[in-house]
């Protein structure tokens, strides 16, 4: 792939481009945009641009078709598969100015909202309005819609109320040309046409740049209960999960930790004080919501008889809303935590829920096999199982050259199950060389394809998903 450089020509063209927007190019710029979470990849932009409209992004595009210069667009950088790093140089559009909530239409329940808003900030601000915007990854506090939108995030509460794209029901996108469409319009049903919509979203920025989302909204939940369960066997706690839906209850998460994301935790995060038994080797986080505390107090009952059923320890059920937060905090801290400790790659396997404590068995007995250390955790009731395989002292060879036949296996292992690669981190960069594990010619064809026709040159966010 030969593309431009931003020579002197093409960074006066891209400000000319811009009326309020800003462009980039110091070396500590560059850096800051050039890295998201994952691993310690740092991969800068030749220049980044900051767009404040649609207009914008539509001439700046323009610019770097003309050019063929590659864009990566860039969110909140908090993605965990190395979709931001412009692995090519190029433009890095950064959309952290375009960050309105333009509208909430609370007779429709929808919000229209620009890329670069933080997941937290929509939630809360809908919340005031009685309304519920549920897509809740651990990261909403930094990352952006766009980028939830690009990667279709999941998170905790996915279980019970789906993925961002469950929430999505309309896009303006700028394409490879420049040109701005809307993929499809702003109603609950249509089935009018192909569905451009949900094909942009987790497309991960190689179809085209999000520059407005029209988002579905619900009545926010009244009342929430919230329990912490222990195991002494990982696996018990696995087959846990799917016994909680057989006995007809969907909680609003149903989180797993294994011993060592939790204790790693403890240690990292201040003011959470947890008491665990040396023999507790896992824990379930369940939370049932909804509108009526009766229902709830069932619900839990319910939920109490399968986890002893299934050999529980003592249950800890949150009392107040501080204890509440400080579970949450608990979870949602593992993967910044596991980092803070050590180099790791994440896995981000999805299997059938019923499958669950097979993979985690596997997962286990490939890296006994390997000589690594895996710290699993996460979002169980969807089988979404996150692998942290963590350096510690393995040597720079084994982790370069030795670790990817493992992680193969992992896959494997994952896609035998009835599973596949990624649940909700994406592709990306780092797990585009598996993308043969769970697609054959023909699908790898189609979305060649695909791609393709939507960016015939190839510059938007090119070197990701497709390997
Ligand atoms: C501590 C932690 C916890 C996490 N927990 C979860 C979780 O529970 N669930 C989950 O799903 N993920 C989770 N993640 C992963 C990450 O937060 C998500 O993938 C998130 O959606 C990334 O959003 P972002 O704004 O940071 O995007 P970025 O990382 O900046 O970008 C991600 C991708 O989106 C593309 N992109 C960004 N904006 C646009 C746009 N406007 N148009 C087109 N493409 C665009 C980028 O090119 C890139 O390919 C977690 C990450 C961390 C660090």
């Amino acid at each position: 792939m030969a593309f431009g450089t931003v020579n002197g020509a093409v960074l006066a063209a891209l400000r000319s481009a811009m009326d309020q927007g800003d462009l980039l190019t110091h070396e500590d710029d560059l850096r800051h945009y050039g890295h998201d979470e994952t691993e310690d990849l740092v991969h800068p932009p030749e220049v980044v641009v900051r767009p404040r409209s649609t207009e914008e992004v539509s001439r700046i595009v323009k610019v770097c078709a003309q050019h063929n210069i590659p864009i990566t667009p860039i969110g909140g950088r908090t993605g965990l598969s190395g979709g931001a790093l412009s692995i090519h140089g190029g433009v890095g559009l950064a959309l952290d100015r375009m960050d309105r909530i333009e509208h909430i239409d609370e007779r429709n329940l929808q919000v229209t909202v620009q890329p670069g808003v933080i997941t937290q900030v929509l939630m809360d601000t809908v919340a005031e309005k009685g309304l519920y915007y549920a897509p809740d990854p651990s990261s909403k506090g930094s990352c952006t819609i766009g980028g939830n939108l690009a990667e279709n995030a999941g998170g905790p509460r996915a279980v019970k109320y789906g993925v961002t794209r469950d929430f999505v029901l309309n896009l303006e996108v700028v394409l490879a040309n420049g040109e701005v469409i809307w993929t499809g319009a702003s109603t609950l049903k249509n089935a009018t046409g192909y569905d451009l919509t949900r094909l942009v979203v987790g497309s991960e920025g190689t179809l085209g740049i999000i520059t407005k989302a029209v988002l579905r909204l619900i009545p926010l939940p009244k009342a929430s209960r919230l329990m912490l369960v222990p195991f002494n066997s990982p696996e018990r706690a696995c087959e846990a999960v799917s016994a909680v839906f057989q006995a007809g209850i969907t909680p609003s998460a149903l989180e797993f930790m294994e011993r060592d994301a939790i204790d790693f935790t403890l240690q990292h995060v201040e003011g959470i004080n947890l008491q665990i038994p040396d023999a507790v080797q896992a824990h379930l986080l369940i939370e049932v919501d909804g509108q009526h505390e009766d229902v709830l107090m069932r619900e839990c009952e319910t939920i109490l008889g399968v986890m002893e059923a299934h050999e529980c320890g003592e249950v800890l059920f949150a009392e107040t809303s501080a204890e509440k937060d400080a579970l949450w905090k608990l979870r949602r801290n593992v993967a910044v935590a596991v980092k803070a400790h050590t180099v790791y790659k994440e896995e981000d396997t999805v299997v059938p829920r019923y499958a669950l404590p097979r993979l985690l068995a596997g997962v286990k007995a490939i890296g006994q096999a390997h000589g690594f250390r895996s710290i699993c955790y996460g979002h169980a009731g969807d089988g979404n199982l996150h692998i942290n395989i963590i350096k510690e002292g393995l040597s720079d060879d084994y982790w370069k050259n030795g670790l990817p036949n493992a992680i193969r296996e992992i896959f494997e292992l994952t896609v035998s199950l009835g599973g596949t690669l990624s649940g909700e981190h994406g592709i990306g960069l780092v797990q585009r060389p598996y993308m043969d594990i769970a697609f054959d010619q023909n699908q790898l064809g189609l979305m060649r394809g695909i791609k393709t026709l939507f960016d015939p040159q190839g510059i938007l966010n090119p070197g990701k998903v497709l390997p």
